[in-house]
């Protein structure tokens, strides 16, 4: 027995690479299963007013390459408040929606999970996140993308740096955690990578970089996450230039180009899988959970436990990064 007939589905918070794939996965599941299937535009602001519209096959054809999301996202203060939550509530019960799929990150969640608690409209969240700092999932929608972007800009900022024997200090998204900045500065090679779940003792960096110096190794990039203890790139060149003024630095901020463009294809994976996952759950008659991934199995997750996670990241990663850069 099918426990929902009209579900709902929205993205909200942070957008990410990949939420466009989740949407088109949620709509065609939905309609595979014979469920009328509704889009909400703008997040928790478009329940609110009423932006809500059916969809079918048709209206998300040729979407899953694309990055952003054809629902908009946004923030939304009155849902922060109970009676905001019941306009919305009355909206979604205009349409006849008993099922509510929320793409998003943990703040998106936080508000998911006092809607179902409250009202009769079961959701399910799915991780849309560039970070990575979500519990009960290994990967988020958007994580794969962006942190791809980094690494083909760092390539980039590599050349530059290399023809001119500069020190660059790039800095990558990531306010609460180092994924992005760990991944990237990996897989470019860097000699430095500072994250918010990490101290870094800054003398050894500049220590580092004279012993770098003195053997004639004039190329160096540190990659750091807006989040890292200095407070970002610009702060980290500040010491970097008090103790080495003879060195070239330079600080690049990648900022938002992390966040757009075509979403890679683990992210399209997932987040069909998920999505597809997500109208599963509905239909079983499952209510505030969220969807992840854990060692390839789909998981859920209760939504008040996926919240933002410091994870532990294995000090033997900064081992790696000292002995490769060396
Ligand atoms: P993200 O989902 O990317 O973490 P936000 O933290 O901005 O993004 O949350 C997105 C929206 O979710 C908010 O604008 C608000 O409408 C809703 N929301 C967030 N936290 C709560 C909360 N504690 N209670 C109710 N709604 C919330």
């Amino acid at each position: 027995m099918k426990k929902v007939n009209n579900i709902a589905v929205l993205t909200s918070g942070g957008d990410a690479p990949g939420m466009n794939a989740a949407v088109r996965a949620v709509v065609r599941t939905g309609n595979y299963h014979g469920l009328n299937v509704y889009g909400v535009m703008y997040g928790y602001r478009g329940m609110l007013t009423g932006d809500i519209f059916p969809m079918e096959s048709k209206s998300v054809a040729n979407i899953i390459q694309r990055g952003g999301t054809i629902l908009k996202t946004a923030r939304c203060k009155e849902f922060y408040e109970a009676a905001g939550r019941k306009k919305a509530y009355e909206n979604l019960k205009k349409f006849g929606i008993d099922g509510l799929v929320v793409i998003g990150g943990d703040g998106s969640f936080k508000g998911a999970q006092k809607f179902s608690q409250e009202f009769d409209i079961p959701c399910i969240g799915l991780p849309g996140t560039i970070d990575k700092d979500i519990a009960g999932t290994d990967f988020t929608i958007g994580f794969d993308t962006a942190v791809n972007t980094a690494v083909e800009a760092i390539d980039k900022i590599r050349d530059t740096a290399d023809a001119h024997d500069r020190l660059f200090i790039i800095e990558v998204m990531g306010r609460d955690a180092g994924y992005i900045a760990l991944h990237s500065g990996i897989a470019t090679g860097a000699e430095h990578i500072l994250i918010p779940e990490r101290k870094t003792d800054i003398d050894d960096v500049i220590d580092q970089l004279l012993a770098n110096e003195r053997r004639s190794k004039m190329v160096n990039l540190i990659v750091v996450a807006e989040g890292d203890e200095f407070g970002g790139a610009n702060e980290v060149a500040r010491h970097v230039k008090e103790r080495m003024p003879q060195l070239d630095t330079r600080v690049c901020i990648l900022g938002h180009i992390q966040r757009g463009g075509s979403p890679t294809c683990i992210d399209r994976l997932i987040a069909s899988r998920m999505g597809y996952a997500a109208v599963d759950a509905l239909i079983e008659g499952n209510n505030n959970v969220m969807i992840g991934i854990v060692n390839n199995k789909i998981q859920y997750t209760p939504l008040d436990k996926a919240v933002k996670a410091k994870q532990k990241i294995d000090a033997e990663w900064f081992k790696i990064v000292k002995i490769l850069a060396s």
